[in-house]
């Protein structure tokens, strides 16, 4: 009998041991399920969504929870340009929103809230990064206004997050090029790969890199605008909008003899005087669907982290490829090659943007 207790105590030490090692330490938080909760709630409560907590909790029946119960919490799963902010007492979402330079719309859509919704200490919303600017000029703290789904009601078929959804396939775009560093070995991998990709250019760093534009024709890439000095253009006038894209153009032209269509404005900012300008001159705003955060996160792991979870068809993927004074673009460059052959793995085709969204590249 002695023995085989000894038996059972040890065989309960196996089995813990392979359970942490099976289940490592995870942050969870415990929710107490109290009256009048429901999943929906909770949800909301700690910024997850539904689904997250039905598959940690297992739970076979969603709507049955009773109070006494608990639930485990995952970490709210955040987007690049987002961070976790716990409800302080005293607290609205206009507070939120001044404190963090973010628009209610924005802080909505994130959280799943609207207008009615009320926030209570200790509830967990997303805001913003503590930096969303992109690579090139000054990264200052933007006020994001989210205007896009605007825009896209002022001129549909002229602003695109994305392409078309119905088949598998996806492009890449590079934005605040050309550089003689980065975008050349970015070439090299593309051109190992077959990929065809499209360059949103700056002006100002065009010359003396003229050749790296006269490769990028040569190997088949497309060229897109990324205005001159890398401004926000929500915040200026419509004047100064049309010297930013018409002095990067006549740059480009210059060297391919093509007027680029395409234009992705810095920071995916436009105001609605802005649109329609371009609208009347033949152009097609750009932003995109997948951030892969290369210029900020340091890994090409963390690239891939970034990007595949949320590629899907139609997908339009932002990189980068050149930077600022001391940023480094080696995670982009080391990740292209394993992402291409995953999302090619996962059965995608990786086009060029104008195919993707079905126009042409050039007026
Ligand atoms: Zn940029």
């Amino acid at each position: 009998m002695r023995k085989m207790i000894r038996h059972m105590a040890g065989l309960c030490l196996v089995v813990a041991i392979l359970l942490m090692l099976a289940f490592p330490a995870m942050a969870y938080k415990i929710h107490r399920i109290g009256p009048g909760d429901n999943i929906q709630k909770i949800a909301v409560w700690y910024g997850v969504s539904t689904e997250s907590l039905i598959q940690t909790n297992h739970l076979a029946n969603p709507g049955y929870i009773v109070p006494g119960q608990v639930l485990l919490i995952p970490e709210p799963s955040i987007k690049v340009d987002e961070r976790v902010y716990e409800v302080k007492l005293g607290d609205t979402l206009s507070k939120i929103a001044q404190k963090y330079e973010v628009s209610l719309d924005w802080l909505f859509q994130r959280n799943n809230l609207n207008a009615n919704s009320r926030i209570y200490a200790g509830q967990m919303i997303r805001i913003p990064a503590p930096d969303t600017g992109q690579a090139g000029g000054t990264n200052s703290k933007q006020a994001y206004v989210y205007n896009i789904p605007d825009l896209m009601k002022r001129h549909p078929g002229y602003v695109f997050l994305k392409g078309s959804t119905t088949e598998k396939k996806v492009a890449l775009t590079f934005d605040d090029g050309p550089d003689s560093r980065f975008t050349p070995l970015i070439l090299d991998e593309l051109g190992k790969l077959g990929v065809k990709a499209t360059f949103f250019l700056m002006g100002k760093r065009i010359p003396g890199n003229e050749w790296v534009v006269t490769r990028m024709i040569r190997e088949g890439h497309i060229i897109g605008n990324h205005t001159y000095n890398h401004l926000n253009l929500r915040k200026m006038g419509t004047t100064a909008i049309a010297t930013e894209i018409t002095k990067t153009d006549d740059a480009i032209q210059k060297i391919i003899h093509k007027q680029p269509t395409l234009v992705r404005p810095p920071y995916g900012e436009m105001s609605e005087a802005g649109l329609d300008w371009m609208v009347d001159h033949g152009y097609r705003m750009i932003n995109w669907s997948v951030d892969s955060g290369d210029w900020r996160v340091g890994s090409s792991d963390q690239v891939l982290v970034n990007v595949l979870p949320q590629v899907q068809p139609g997908s339009i993927i932002l990189f980068h490829s050149a930077g600022g004074t001391g940023e480094d673009l080696t995670p982009t460059v080391k990740a292209i090659s394993e992402l291409v052959t995953t999302l090619r793995g996962l059965g995608y085709q990786i086009v060029p943007l104008p195919e993707l969204i079905g126009l042409p590249a050039y007026q």
